[in-house]
């Protein structure tokens, strides 16, 4: 996923370390190399520049010049800069899950982002960790997303919840709600409508949706491909919306990583999961540190 990144800075740290005795020249001039490959990941800027402030300031008191191998000491930077972009050590951070089933988790995205892909995805996630799950589609204007989810959820080994034709989307979400609890799931995915560019109407309803289901996550589906404008479409969601995590999907098909190094600090929400492929069993656990470690090679 980060693979031209990877290879940027295993060459700058290459370099320094054939140097042996650096000057503050040689970290500032390895620092600007390292803002350079960011830029060019596609981080956002003020991400970008805050990161390499952070950098200076740690490299100046930390003394590198002076410490026995000074461009381990640049890795070293370097790295728990980018865990602390990624989101922090501490591994992932998991699902919030109720105290008082079903939990729910409410999906939101645009459409094409992978979000009916990713609700089966986690239903199967869920279901191996012996979790009863119920999926159900609030798609009312896309007959066949609603179809889609349900012929997912078979091939996840979880149900779905029945397709009633001309139900208003919070009709649906009241209704998934009740068999949730009658019929004693753990666990609620209600998959919300998406459009192909954020509008109003979308996101009212998916913000009524939320009222009604007081969900325990609200995750929002973006595609990692989209670099910067999942970014947006992030920011966007959140405002109007109570987000808890991101899911970034395609991440298999991405090879500069911006969107996920640059969500956290521009959000200030927390990335869960990665998609990793069209595959229903194609959902990493997203954990800040192991991210870092292989974006250093
Ligand atoms: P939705 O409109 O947001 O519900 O999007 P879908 O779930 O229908 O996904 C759109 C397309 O993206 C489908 O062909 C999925 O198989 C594909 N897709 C979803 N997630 C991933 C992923 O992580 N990697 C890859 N390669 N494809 C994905």
């Amino acid at each position: 996923m980060f693979d031209a990144l990877t290879d940027r800075l295993s060459s700058v740290f290459d370099r320094l370390s054939g140097r042996g005795v650096l000057s503050e020249k040689d970290i500032d001039e390895a620092l600007r190399e390292v803002r350079v490959a960011l830029l060019e990941a596609d981080v956002a800027l003020p991400v970008v520049r805050d990161f390499i402030a952070k950098a200076k300031e740690k490299a100046a008191g930390q003394d590198v010049i002076r410490s026995i191998r000074p461009a381990d000491q640049v890795v070293k930077i370097t790295y728990d800069g980018l865990v602390e972009m990624l989101g922090g050590e501490g591994g992932a951070e998991g699902l919030n899950i109720s105290l008082n089933p079903p939990t729910v988790i409410l999906m939101a995205g645009l459409q094409g982002s992978g979000k009916t892909t990713t609700a089966a995805k986690l239903g199967l996630k869920l279901g191996k960790d012996r979790k009863k799950v119920l999926l159900a589609s609030l798609d009312t204007r896309r007959p066949a997303a609603m179809e889609q989810l349900a012929t997912l959820a078979v091939q996840a080994g979880v149900d779905s919840l029945p397709i009633v034709a001309g139900q208003s989307a919070p009709d649906i979400a009241r209704r998934a709600m009740s068999a949730a609890k009658l019929q004693g799931y753990d666990i609620l995915i209600l998959d919300t409508a998406g459009r192909t560019t954020l509008d109003e109407a979308m996101m009212s309803e998916a913000a009524e949706i939320a009222r009604i289901a007081n969900p325990s996550e609200t995750l929002l589906v973006a595609d990692s491909l989209t670099g910067q404008d999942a970014v947006r479409t992030a920011k966007a969601f959140h405002e109007r919306l109570p987000l808890t995590g991101l899911v970034l999907t395609r991440a298999d098909g991405d090879g500069r990583g911006g969107a996920a190094l640059s969500m956290r600090a521009v959000t200030g929400l927390p990335i869960k999961f990665l998609g990793v492929s069209e595959k229903i069993d194609g959902l990493d656990v997203f954990d800040a540190a192991r991210v870092a470690g292989r974006i250093l090679g």
